[in-house]
């Protein structure tokens, strides 16, 4: 059995950490065991060639309305070829500077290949087993594949099988199973390209983890280029001979069936954890009853000196957050120091024109916590500012959560152009001891730079009531 000071599973976040850990102590031996390309999901299919695929269309979406402001401009096309092949040899390139930095290590030795507990702190990987007495567990999350009668008979697509271009040409049309906001970018990103795209989510709300007046937003404007079904469960799929599908769907409203057809089907349904590869209960590793693999607020597991982090926690799937935990597992597991995770200013954006940001608390949230009589909402709207206006960006707009008896923000929520630069201002007031909201209003702001509606939105509170008697339209 091959013995080591430390094992890490998933390359990913994970690897934020080995070089520290090989730098404080250059005789460490460690195993890094990963069973896709090397540098995790978000690099190898996830935020990194998303991004690279969706930034055209950014460009893009943004010309719509360009006459309004004096230019003469259309796009003939978009190539879905030189989009995926521009993405296809930018992540290759990093993946490989990766795989040269594991193999070429003294003190890593790399497996590409899947690793299983066989017993507490021992693992096979490749024909071996290998024990280490610290063990980090970043196995990141795998598409959820839902229940559908004829969805095994028929060829489907993933966020993953686009991404390793296995869907060769841009669809004619396209259905999106989920309503999250994989499905979102992706129906950004093909509707823009030209498929005909219909989504269908079940849940009620599109984007459900969004405030539902942001959600409605983002529904009408991408609803011009896309069909988007909401509250609708995929109940069955069938192919015909020309490879077109049918998909069957209960609308829950109406209890309706309503039947679809397009050439691929793109299943973005939510994540999974990926435990019966690692077999973590052998291990003595415990799972949440979602499957995730347990942790306390330290990010220990069960198995004492057992290690989760990322998405394998179940907690936030986002890099930035997985990235967070690699550093608070450095701190515990290494330094042995006793640090908790704080997850009370995690934001997120969605990359789909126009694009959404948001951090912290949503205004429901907030209210279970603080109650409706301390919750005061800022809001302003892009086109009330100098910059705005001469965007001429209507309808988008700030929202900012605070708790009205000490001023912090609980949370923000922004739709509109550079939202998830906008947000920045928000998030980083959330991450200082005050985290007052009159911190961003005393501060000078450029004029006339995009960043004063965040400060006009701070200037502008006013009780949940008011705000939903005169701001708000979540009709989704
Ligand atoms: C389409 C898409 C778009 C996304 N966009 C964004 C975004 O814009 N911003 C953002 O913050 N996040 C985004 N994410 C989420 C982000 O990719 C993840 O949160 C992040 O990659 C998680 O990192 P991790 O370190 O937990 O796992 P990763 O290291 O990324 O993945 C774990 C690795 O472990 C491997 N593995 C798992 N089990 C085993 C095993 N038993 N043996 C060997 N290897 C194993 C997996 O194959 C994988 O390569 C996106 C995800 C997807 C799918």
């Amino acid at each position: 059995m091959k013995k080591y000071d430390l094992i890490v599973v998933g390359s990913g976040s994970a690897m934020n950490i080995v070089e520290p850990i090989i730098q404080a102590n250059p005789s460490t031996k460690i195993a890094a065991i990963d069973k896709d390309e090397p540098g995790g999901i978000c690099l190898t299919r996830g935020c990194i060639p998303s991004k690279i695929m969706l930034y055209p269309t950014e460009l893009a979406a943004s010309l719509d309305g360009a006459e309004e402001l004096g230019i003469d401009v259309k796009v003939k096309s978009l190539s879905y070829q030189k989009i995926m092949k521009r993405m296809r040899e930018l992540i290759d390139r990093d993946i490989n500077a990766i795989r040269n930095g594991l193999s070429n290590s003294e003190n890593i030795d790399y497996y590409h290949s899947e690793a299983e507990f066989i017993a507490p702190y021992q693992m096979k990987v490749e024909n071996e087993t290998i024990t280490a007495q610290m063990i980090f567990l970043a196995t990141g999350s795998r598409p959820y594949i839902p229940k559908i009668d004829g969805l095994d008979k028929v060829h489907y697509h993933t966020s993953d099988s686009v991404i390793r271009m296995e869907m060769k040409e841009l669809p004619r049309s396209l259905a999106i199973i989920g309503g999250g906001y994989i499905a979102a970018e992706f129906g950004h990103f093909f509707a823009t390209l030209g498929s005909e795209v219909t989504i269908i989510g079940r849940n009620p709300q599109f984007l459900p983890e969004e405030e539902p007046e942001v959600s409605a937003l983002v529904k009408r404007h991408l609803g011009r280029r896309m069909k988007i079904l909401t509250n609708h469960v995929v109940q069955k799929v069938t192919q015909s001979q020309d490879g077109t599908k049918t998909l069957s769907a209960l609308d829950r409203s109406t209890s309706e069936i309503r039947t679809f057809s397009a050439n691929e089907i793109l299943i973005a349904a939510g994540r999974e954890p990926v435990n019966d590869i690692l077999k973590p209960e052998l291990g003595g590793v415990k799972t949440t009853p979602d499957g995730w693999i347990k942790v306390n607020e330290f990010l220990e597991t069960s198995q004492p000196n057992v290690w989760a982090l990322g998405d394998a926690d179940g907690q936030h799937l986002f890099r930035h957050v997985a990235n967070y935990e690699s550093e608070v597992v450095y701190y515990n597991a290494i330094l042995k120091r006793r640090i908790r995770v704080d997850y009370s200013a995690v934001p997120h954006a969605v990359f789909t024109y126009p694009e959404v940001a948001s951090v912290g608390m949503r205004e429901k949230e907030a209210i279970e916590r603080v109650g409706t009589e301390r919750v005061l909402i800022g809001y302003a709207r892009y086109e009330d500012t100098a910059k705005g206006e001469a965007m001429n960006a209507k309808d988008y707009f700030v929202k900012v959560i605070v708790d009205g008896s000490n001023d912090h923000i609980l949370g923000a929520h922004i739709v509109g152009p550079y939202a998830s630069i906008l947000v920045h201002e928000i998030i980083a007031v959330m991450y200082t001891r005050e985290k007052s909201w009159r911190t961003i209003s005393d501060a000078m702001h450029i004029h006339p730079a995009l960043s004063e509606v965040v400060q006009r939105a701070v200037g502008y509170m006013m009780p949940v009531e008011h705000y939903h008697e005169h701001f708000s339209s979540d009709d989704n």
